[in-house]
């Protein structure tokens, strides 16, 4: 009997087996199953806009997943193949080594991926070869939301309304239990994609603080559900607690689908109804996810064009040495120092401190908010290509549902708001660990006496401000009203 021919799935940001519908169409026809993982760094440079390379923690993370990946394939008698090059010849090439009768992949609706997508398509069609493309990637496909001259919602209230109004998005799919596959393709090893910090080794931060793959991502689902999300709603604001779920990386590379969250939350809602309230905050917070991904698809040069033009004529100061004492986490304000060292040791910064960060950096410094998200992008394991410019340009005042401009985060009652113990500082800020609460984030307030006893040398041990809180904020909102003149 003539043995089937094979299937490929194409896999991108979608590391997972189960709820993968290109996986599950493909598996259920019992035809041989080949996975593919492209390394491509060229098409990209074929055709504007760009898919945006990798930065230095997501490149780390891409290893790890890649590798648990292939543990997962071959755990069910699948294979994942890993070639490097331009996606379409690498495919069609591949397609014909293998007399493959069709290439299945899960749509990313973003348009430098669906221009490669297109490609792939194309060379495959040359060959006579099919190609199946399926949704997985978005609670709802972008362009189900659109407003009455058919563009993406620019306000969340009434996108979320409009998602939940839709009811629950699909069931997820299980992961197939066995795969056929097929013998001797050859593959290049992740190991010798040079994806890894080696000289100097960066990543020993990373590697404490997480275990990339589908199975971790399940486990954190799970762990959280069932520990943490009670109280989530309050809690989600404390830097200080362990009180989100960090699944932010995991969702980036489709470790986890957005549906699994979904349904598994409602789930836990309908078994505790007391944790409806902390569920739907939670929910709510993956619609971000979602609001920022459906303004993508609109805006593919999001982390590029201020989305208010009135933001172009912005003046912005270029200050190499404020930058540089930013990304290292030497401002002077505490809470800000504290996030940008646990984004450089752990690749993550809470959320919270986040945006107290960005304000920090656009507002006080002045600084363009495209040097902070490009730092961003460089240093998040979880950097995405919808959610980091567009919580930028939020911050910032120039993008769409976005803070008022005059609204400048205070980095001292921030941090005493939300970290009122100091605890978070005193993690990620060790040399003020010894200052009493009350004058935590805000050391250059100390008495010689309360600095001595603490050990600290302002200027010398940690920073003084680099500016002033009060002049800051004046002159940002000088900066402002500069721009609202010109409209
Ligand atoms: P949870 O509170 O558990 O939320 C669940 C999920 O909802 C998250 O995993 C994430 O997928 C989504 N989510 C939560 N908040 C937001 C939000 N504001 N916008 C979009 N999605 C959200 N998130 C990223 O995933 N990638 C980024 O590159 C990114 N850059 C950011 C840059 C700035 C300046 C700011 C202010 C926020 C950014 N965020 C980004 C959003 C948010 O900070 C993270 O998603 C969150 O901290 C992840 O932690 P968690 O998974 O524990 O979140």
């Amino acid at each position: 009997m003539a043995r089937a021919q094979p299937v490929i799935v194409w896999f991108r940001d979608d590391l997972r087996l189960s709820d993968h519908p290109a996986l599950h169409d493909a598996a259920s026809r019992g035809a041989p199953v080949v996975g593919l993982y492209i390394r491509d760094d060229e098409s990209r440079a074929l055709m504007p806009p760009a898919v945006r390379p990798l930065g230095g923690a997501t490149r780390w993370w891409l290893a790890q997943s890649l590798r648990a990946l292939r543990k997962s394939c071959d755990a069910i008698g699948g294979t994942l193949v890993l070639r490097t090059g331009p996606a379409a010849s690498v495919i069609a090439t591949l397609a014909r080594d293998i007399n493959a009768s069709a290439v299945f992949w899960n749509d990313i609706a973003q348009a430098p991926h669906r221009a490669v997508g297109r490609d792939v398509e194309a060379a495959l069609a040359t060959d006579g070869i099919a190609s199946q493309i399926f949704a997985g990637d978005l609670l709802v496909d972008p362009k189900v939301i659109r407003n009455k001259d058919n563009r993406a919602l620019r306000v969340f209230t009434p996108f979320w309304r409009r998602v939940q109004g839709l009811g629950d998005p699909p069931k997820p799919l299980p992961a197939p239990r066995k795969l056929t596959s097929v013998s001797g393709i050859a593959s290049e090893a992740v190991d010798d994609w040079d994806l890894e910090p080696t000289r100097p080794d960066w990543a020993g931060g990373l590697r404490e603080s997480w275990t990339p793959g589908e199975a971790a991502a399940h486990d954190r689902l799970k762990t959280f559900l069932d520990e943490s999300i009670s109280g989530y709603a309050g809690d989600r604001d404390r830097p200080d607690r362990d009180g989100t779920s960090r699944l932010s990386p995991h969702l980036r590379f489709g470790e986890i689908s957005p549906r699994q969250v979904w349904h598994a939350a409602r789930f836990a809602a309908a078994e505790h109804p007391r944790l409806a309230g902390d569920i739907d905050k939670f929910l709510s917070e993956l619609g971000w996810r979602e609001f920022c991904r459906h303004l993508l698809f609109d805006v593919p040069d999001l982390a590029d064009r201020n989305l208010q033009e009135q933001f172009d004529a912005f003046p912005w100061k270029r200050n190499a040495l404020f930058l540089k004492a930013w990304q290292r986490g030497l401002t002077g304000y505490p809470i800000v120092d504290a996030g940008m060292r646990e984004l450089w040791r752990s690749g993550v910064m809470h959320n919270r401190v986040r945006m107290v960060v960005a304000s920090f950096l656009v507002k006080h410094l002045l600084i363009d908010w495209r040097s902070g998200e490009e730092w961003f992008w460089d240093t998040l394991v979880d950097a995405d290509a919808g959610s980091n410019p567009a919580n930028w340009q939020w911050v910032a005042g120039s993008g769409a549902d976005a803070a008022p401009y005059f609204r400048v985060f205070n980095p001292i009652l921030q941090g005493e708001k939300f970290d009122p113990d100091g605890a978070y500082v005193r993690r990620w800020v060790p040399e003020l660990a010894r200052l009493p609460n009350d004058i935590i984030h805000q050391p250059w307030t100390a008495t010689p006496i309360e600095l001595a006893s603490a050990g600290i040398e302002l200027g010398t041990t940690y920073p003084a401000p680099i500016v002033d809180h009060k002049k800051g904020r004046e002159r940002a909102l000088a900066a402002y009203t500069k721009i609202r003149r010109k409209e």
